[in-house]
């Protein structure tokens, strides 16, 4: 008898069993339209991940996350922990991008982009296939005792999966620690650098006990993202989505052609939907789910499903989309909304925080300056008579390049400014750099109150910045 219209009956996880055991699955591959589209994507995006830390532009890599001076470069800017501002609103961008993303595109990350998806079905799936060879030849292994044959694949494969886990765990540290450290730290004896290898160790660790054994578990267990998704999307936004108006009564050819043999004898009408109750659909999803129970948080949107599905409608001769991207107002015989009020908060708000971003990034100083007062240190008077107080500088030159400093006394008249020592006031990009300077100034030009010099601060040459500083002076003064 064919399934009554579907409705979403499971109680636990399609990868758990009722007492909460892990179901192994074995997902079979759809190489459909969808599946060769995101082949490219996700090889294209493999390729911009391993070759951004080597990149350079402006001297550093393209995206340098060095955790360890607190900076962060992005293309060719370089953050530091004085940008807090700067730091927070790129991170509510991606925040509110995110929202605005999925509430139009629903679960388009995870499907295409996201590195759980493109390095299991990218990368480390197909390697599985090779050497432990289709899904009933490897569940069927898998089931049986251990054997010769078992034992080589599941070395080779383990073997494999380590020597990739282990690239890739080098090309996520070195958005961290940059290549040039990791190759220095490489070439050491572990001895020399054991936190280099015990970060690698760890890292390597869970990216092949993630690919290798908790894959899908990564998505509907542990991913905050999947939790958040009834939050994000609404019946507008973009789903991969089984159309039951069309797919329902859905029956097997058995059942067909019993239910017509039951027409002949009673006259009865028993009408039939597109879908054959194949199973495609479920046999190809890397989450286990049956697309066709509904919306679950277990899609991942990956649209294997689609292509599975769309291979059965050309072999019937049907109109492929039965399963399709869609919104779950179509699928309700309604129409997708485009323009909605969220949608068009979200756009507000991205616009708005972009423009901020790109204003304070414009008007960012090319200099970071502290003056205060050297420590132990109050005034001295000079041998001319000249007021003079020992300041100490930290600066940070936040351009890509290495730049001059000078630092030219403004006010008052007959002003002085004076480095301490043989420093070379050459800033290196990035770099803080600390130094003490003497400020004199003529006691004859003060007037009465608070002493001020100010200060221009030059980089090659340009101004960049003017600083005044209070002067302490003796109590006698006029
Ligand atoms: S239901 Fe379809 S789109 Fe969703 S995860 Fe499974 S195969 Fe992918
Ligand atoms: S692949 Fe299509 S026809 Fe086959 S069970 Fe799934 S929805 Fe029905």
């Amino acid at each position: 008898m064919a399934n009554p219209i579907p409705k979403a009956t499971e109680e636990v996880l399609s990868t758990l069993d009722l007492s909460g055991n892990r179901k192994w699955i074995y997902p079979t591959p759809s190489h459909g339209r969808f599946w060769r589209a995101r082949l490219v994507v996700g090889w294209v995006l493999i390729a911009f991940f391993v070759a951004l830390p080597w990149i350079e532009l402006k001297g550093r890599p393209a995206v340098f996350l060095d955790l360890a001076r607190r900076e962060f470069t992005f293309f060719g800017l370089t953050l530091h922990p004085t940008d807090t501002v700067i730091l927070m609103v790129f991170l509510l961008t991606i925040l509110v991008s995110i929202f605005f993303v999925t509430a139009l595109f629903g679960r388009v990350w995870c499907g295409w982009a996201c590195p759980q998806t493109v390095y299991l079905e990218f990368v480390y799936r197909p390697i599985e296939r090779l050497i432990e060879g289709k899904e009933s030849q490897r569940k069927r292994r898998d089931q049986g005792p251990w054997s010769w044959d078992k034992t080589w694949r599941k070395w080779a494969k383990l073997s494999i999966f380590a020597a990739i886990s282990l690239f890739l765990a080098h090309t996520f540290v070195a958005y961290f620690a940059g290549w040039e450290n990791l190759l220095h730290w490489m070439s050491r004896s572990p001895m020399e650098a054991p936190g280099y290898f015990f970060m690698m160790a760890l890292t390597t660790g869970l990216i092949l006990f993630d690919f290798g054994y908790f894959r899908e578990q990564m998505c509907t267990l542990a991913c905050p993202y999947a939790r958040l998704q009834s939050v994000l999307m609404d019946e507008d936004s973009l789903i991969v989505s089984y159309d039951r108006s069309r797919g329902e009564k859905r029956g097997t050819y058995r059942e067909r052609k019993k239910a017509d043999k039951v027409l002949d004898l009673d006259d009865g009408e028993i009408t039939f939907g597109d879908c054959i109750d194949c199973g495609a659909c479920v046999r190809t999803c890397p989450t286990g789910i049956d697309i066709r129970d509904g919306l679950q948080m277990e899609c991942v949107s990956c649209t294997q499903c689609v292509d599975a599905c769309d291979y059965i409608m050309d072999s019937i001769n049907k109109p492929r989309g039965l399963i399709r991207y869609t919104s779950e107002n179509v699928i309700d015989g309604n129409k997708t909304r485009v323009a909605r009020p969220r949608l068009f908060m979200y756009a507000a708000l991205l616009l708005g925080l972009i423009t901020i971003f790109v204003s304070l990034v414009a008007t960012r100083a090319p200099l970071e300056l502290d003056v205060h007062r050297a420590s132990g240190t109050t005034y001295n008077i000079t041998a001319d008579d000249d007021l003079a107080n020992r300041m100490s500088l930290r600066l940070r030159n936040r351009t890509a390049e290495p730049a001059e400093l000078r630092l030219v006394p403004t006010s008052p008249q007959g002003a002085q400014v004076r480095i301490v020592g043989d420093q070379q006031p050459l800033l290196p990009p990035g770099e803080i750099v600390r130094f003490e300077a003497w400020i004199t100034v003529p006691q004859d030009v003060l007037g009465p109150g608070a002493a001020i010099a100010e200060f221009d601060v030059l980089l090659d040459g340009e101004v960049v910045d003017t600083h005044s500083v209070r002067l302490l002076r003796p109590q006698n003064s006029p």
